[in-house]
């Protein structure tokens, strides 16, 4: 039986609702009393901004012109942040559902059955019964606690988070060539040093948009970009070179671009030689990856390859940064190596303008993957499978070895144990995994099927609505503690308003429910200061070491770069710039990658290939910006493009609605009729939920090592419907009702 007895009374009474500016012209009478200095909730930029404050209430925010990284810029997700803050949908009392309908309780009373079926679920099917998983937009303290109260209140092995769906790919590479797993080498205002960009499957401009300031600094001075995209984006529009290659055949592309470097004796040998292992199975593989190869399975002009690395490798000073569209793949970690060993046959890294960067679509995605809530990971980026690390956090968290339990597994593995019942239960904290997980209808049956399912939130995402439990969490603006940038940079979130009706604070919440379970001594925290000091020295001697840093110590710099191991140490922007790098030997490695293809390819049922991606308008599933008014406006629907040739071979208009169909389900979305994207390929963006859920169709399977899911390229299919043509932008823009937003 679902676990909604009416979906409709769910979204009349929790949304998602539009809410906009209460714009009433001048105002007079404006009495700010404090001007909060804090960061964006949204995207890896986590520009710098004050939220304004007026009798206890967030009514608006300034960017902040002394923060380094946007310098007064902000994107239109930032300046309309904070009308998330008192949004009418907020939810704003514990929520138990009982036939079916959500019906308030207290706290005492909600709390008391989520450990009282916790315990049920244990004693009767094991400590790994039960699973956490968590988000990436969090404070690090948030994503700290959520590691360890998984391992230490509950005792299972499976925890996982949503930056599993975002940067792991490129995580899994750097730690592969680096031995570190930091984002960003550089600090980006190393960006307008370089003469010359490669960025690879980054929409920054918007994904990321606030980037676009280095950027065109980097334009100013002279530079060059080469960008590689199956589409032309608002980014590769930009570009001096656009290399827009097939999905999934980055290898291909990396690999020939290293061998025209190699031919042109282009390669920094001393720099090899001194300070990485692995080089001549590098050579002999692109060896065989001449420019015609590669443009054969690419689709990219031999000459074009040709061109963009002489490009790359005559540069004096170059920087590579790539994305998700190089690493949402069954060999995204294949993929961002192919890209590392560009950077180490040149010797480009470790020094101003001369670089690497992958780039972080989550506001924390960096730091959320650094203290323990990855599957396979403890606090300071240690591993839990590595017996001295065992150790050392066993130390700190006051716990025997025994009791720590192994690793687990990514969060798409665990939604697979669910399915087959080896996993009856789940907590989770603000992520929405019915629009962001890969298969959205595999998904819905799972949730539908656990035995009990607790969700904290601030708002009814579309997941929560499964829930038998829902507990009402803060927003950004209501807690403090700190996040890490995408150029690994420590930044401080600070508290402007308290917590609506009786919604408290998430970390409030994780340990109440450890202090219920027995567990209260091992969770003593009163504040989420409290937390940092322990990830201090829980991270102490890791390679994310934070030990030397302190929340005043971040204010006053504007940020500190990990790692800092001491007090007095100012942290670390750039990275390896004494060409040492984190393997015991402190060399750096090469990996020999061949092209594989994606795991499906398009044939006679499916012939497209379908990618998806990100609108500028939107924050990854949308539970906050799919709320705004002026961000619906802008982009109320997710679309699907096609190039002007597919549409004319399938008799489609642009504005026509049809259904986009995969093996997994299928959707109806407008057709956006467009030269940007190749004939081969449709892309549609994956912010909304089903029946418009780009994840309807996309495909589960997983990168062996980082586990992602292939959310770039599966085989699908356009069908034109009966009286489809509607207009793209018009009724559902202006006229959308609430519910349907
Ligand atoms: Fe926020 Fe990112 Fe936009 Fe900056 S670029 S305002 S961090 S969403």
């Amino acid at each position: 039986m679902s676990k909604i007895s009416d979906l409709g009374e769910i979204i009349r009474e929790f949304g998602p609702h539009l809410h906009d500016a209460p714009y009433d012209g001048w105002r007079a009478d404006r009495e700010i009393e404090r001007m909060v200095p804090t960061h964006c909730p949204y995207c890896g930029m986590q520009c710098g901004l004050y939220l304004l404050v007026e009798r206890g209430r967030v009514v608006g925010l300034e960017p902040r012109y002394d923060f380094p990284v946007n310098e007064g810029r902000l994107c239109p997700k930032g300046v309309t942040a904070y009308l998330q803050v008192h949004h009418p949908d907020r939810l704003l009392h514990p929520l138990i559902k009982r036939d079916g309908k959500f019906v308030r309780a207290s706290w005492d009373e909600a709390l008391d059955l989520v450990v009282a079926r916790f315990r049920e679920i244990q004693a009767k099917h094991g400590k790994d019964a039960l699973a956490v998983y968590s988000g990436s937009s969090l404070t690090t303290e948030k994503t700290y606690l959520m590691g360890k109260f998984a391992r230490v209140a509950l005792g299972t092995r499976y925890v996982d988070y949503n930056g599993r769906l975002c940067m792991v790919s490129a995580a899994a590479a750097n730690l592969k060539a680096f031995g570190v797993d930091r984002g960003s080498a550089n600090p980006w205002s190393d960006i307008p040093l370089a003469e010359v960009l490669l960025i690879a499957g980054a929409n920054c401009a918007e994904t990321f948009p606030i980037l676009n300031k280095f950027l065109w600094q980097q334009r100013d001075n002279g530079g060059r970009w080469i960008i590689v995209d199956p589409r032309q984006t608002p980014t590769a529009r930009q570009g001096d070179i656009h290399l827009q290659l097939k999905p999934g055949t980055d290898v291909a592309l990396a690999n020939g671009l290293l061998h025209v470097i190699i031919e042109e004796g282009l390669t920094d040998d001393e720099f090899i030689a001194d300070h990485t292992v692995g080089w001549d199975e590098v050579r002999s593989t692109v060896a065989r990856y001449t420019p015609q190869v590669a443009a054969e399975i690419t689709g990219v002009p031999a000459e074009r390859i040709v061109a963009a690395a002489r490009l790359y490798g005559r540069a004096r000073t170059a920087m590579v940064f790539h994305a998700r569209g190089i690493e949402h793949h069954s060999h995204g970690v294949n993929n961002a190596l192919a890209y590392i060993n560009l950077v180490l046959a040149t010797g480009k890294i470790g020094a101003p303008g001369r670089g690497y960067g992958t780039i972080t679509g989550q506001g924390n995605g960096q730091g959320g993957r650094e203290h323990g809530q990855k599957a396979d990971q403890l606090p300071g980026q240690r591993s839990i499978s590595n017996p001295e690390h065992r150790r050392a956090i066993c130390a700190v968290w006051g716990i025997s070895e025994e009791d720590l339990p192994p690793a687990g597994v990514s969060v798409v593995e665990m939604f697979e144990r669910m399915r087959r019942g080896e996993i009856r239960g789940l907590l989770s904290l603000c992520n929405n995994v019915m629009v962001s997980l890969p298969d959205t209808n595999t998904v819905r049956r799972t949730l539908e099927e656990l035995d009990f399912y607790v969700c904290i939130d601030f708002f009814m995402s579309e997941s929560a609505r499964y829930a038998d439990v829902v507990l009402p969490g803060t927003a950004w603006s209501e807690d403090e503690g700190v996040t890490t940038n995408g150029e690994g940079r420590v930044v401080k979130i600070n508290r402007a308003n308290d917590p609506p009706g009786e919604a408290r604070h998430d970390w409030w919440i994780i340990c109440e429910i450890a202090r219920r379970l027995g567990r209260g001594k091992y969770f003593p925290f009163q504040s989420p200061r409290d937390i940092f000091e322990e990830i201090r020295l829980a991270s102490r001697g890791g390679n994310a070491d934070y030990y030397g840093m302190a929340w005043e110590k971040i204010e006053q710099n504007n940020g500190i770069f990990w790692p800092c191991p001491t007090p007095d140490h100012p942290g670390t922007p750039r990275m390896f710039e004494d060409h040492r790098f984190y393997h015991p030997d402190g060399r750096a490695r090469f990996h020999a990658v061949e092209y594989e293809p994606p795991a499906e390819t398009p044939d006679e049922e499916f012939p497209l290939i379908l990618t998806t991606g990100r609108v500028v308008y939107q924050y990854l599933s949308g539970n906050q910006t799919r709320r705004i008014k002026f961000l619906v406006d802008q982009c109320p629907e997710p679309y699907v493009e096609i190039h002007p040739e597919t549409a004319r071979r399938l008799g489609i208009q642009d504005g026509e609605r049809v259904r986009v169909r995969s093996r997994r389900g299928e959707g109806i979305f407008p057709a956006l009729v467009t030269e940007t994207i190749r004939p081969d390929t449709i892309f549609i963006p994956y912010h909304w939920p089903e029946p418009q859920a780009a994840n309807l169709l996309t495909n589960p399977v997983l990168d062996p090592v980082s586990k992602i899911p292939e959310f770039k390229a599966c085989a699908a299919r356009i069908e034109k419907l009966k009286g489809g043509a509607l207009p793209l932008y018009g009724a559902t823009r202006k006229g959308a009702s609430q519910s349907e937003a």
